[in-house]
């Protein structure tokens, strides 16, 4: 992976980094995909395989073939099951050696939790596949209590308290962002002298206008990222490059420094 090029923009993240006092790190789909997690719009990504039309709230709401998809997708288990990869360990590293200020995700898998950074520092601008709620009375059931009844053969689990549609705790199109994340990411991007993105193509919106509030708080903005982005012209460090392999190699040179 590594060219001259990639080697010098790693160098300089490092620096932005080790100067930097709010360090925020925003991650998209592109991030799990070294989990087996395929992400949208990437190769081989979800899109390839599932209309994007069956991911509507109101879709999912008015049609049982749809739900019936839904948890086909989620007994799948690509999402739910994978593990951190080392872009979420190194991302967990940056917390550990103090240069961490919050994750804003736009992920529902939970990894970066998995890896080590506390709740409270990650954002979910589009909510977490690990818990599956009635749309009915409120009851949440942990995903895999749910999966178990699929495998068993309910092709579409209704709720057992009072059989209500049951819908994982994810943003569907169509639906509102957590109101609450979405202040807060905002806030901590508006605060951050450092912005890292890592594996998002930046065209989904509100949460791609995360960047922008740094950048027009005169955050500098690093882009890690195979493919381009919307931002790119605007980064002071842009590498395309595997996220798991790239952070690696920036938070090992920042643990030298950091001993040394
Ligand atoms: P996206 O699919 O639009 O973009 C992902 C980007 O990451 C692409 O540019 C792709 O080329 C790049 N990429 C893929 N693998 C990479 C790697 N190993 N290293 C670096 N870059 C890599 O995803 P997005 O911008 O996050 O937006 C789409 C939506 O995807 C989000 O709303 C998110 O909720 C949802 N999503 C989440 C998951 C998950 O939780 N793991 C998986 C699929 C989709």
């Amino acid at each position: 992976m590594e060219n001259q090029d990639t080697a010098v923009q790693v160098d300089r993240l490092v620096e932005l980094i080790i100067d930097a006092r709010n360090v925020v790190v925003f991650t998209g789909a592109g991030v799990s995909t070294e989990s087996g997690s395929p992400d949208f719009r990437g190769p081989g990504g979800i899109w390839e395989r599932f209309d994007p039309d069956d991911f509507t709230f109101q879709k999912f709401i008015s049609s049982e073939e749809t739900r019936k998809k839904q948890w086909r997708l989620m007994r799948e288990g690509l999402i739910t099951e994978a593990k951190p990869n080392p872009a979420h360990h190194a991302i967990a590293e940056l917390d550990r050696l103090g240069k961490l200020d919050c994750v804003i995700t736009q992920n529902i898998d939970n990894l970066h939790q998995k890896a080590g950074v506390a709740d409270e520092k990650v954002f979910e601008l589009h909510g977490n596949n690990n818990w599956i709620k009635c749309l009915g009375c409120g009851q949440r059931y942990p995903y895999q209590e749910v999966k178990k009844r699929i495998i068993d053969g309910d092709e579409i689990p209704g709720c057992q308290s009072c059989g209500g549609i049951l819908k994982p705790e994810v943003v569907f199109f169509g639906e509102v962002l957590p109101v609450d994340a979405l202040e807060q990411a905002a806030a901590h991007s508006r605060n951050a002298d450092l912005f890292i993105v890592i594996g998002s193509t930046l065209v989904v919106y509100p949460a791609a206008h995360m960047p922008v509030f740094a950048v027009n708080s005169g955050a500098s903005l690093a882009i890690i990222n195979i493919g381009s982005t919307p931002m790119d012209q605007q980064a002071e460090v842009l590498i395309s490059g595997k996220a798991g392999e790239v952070m690696f190699l920036v938070v090992t040179q920042l643990k030298a420094r950091f001993a040394g």
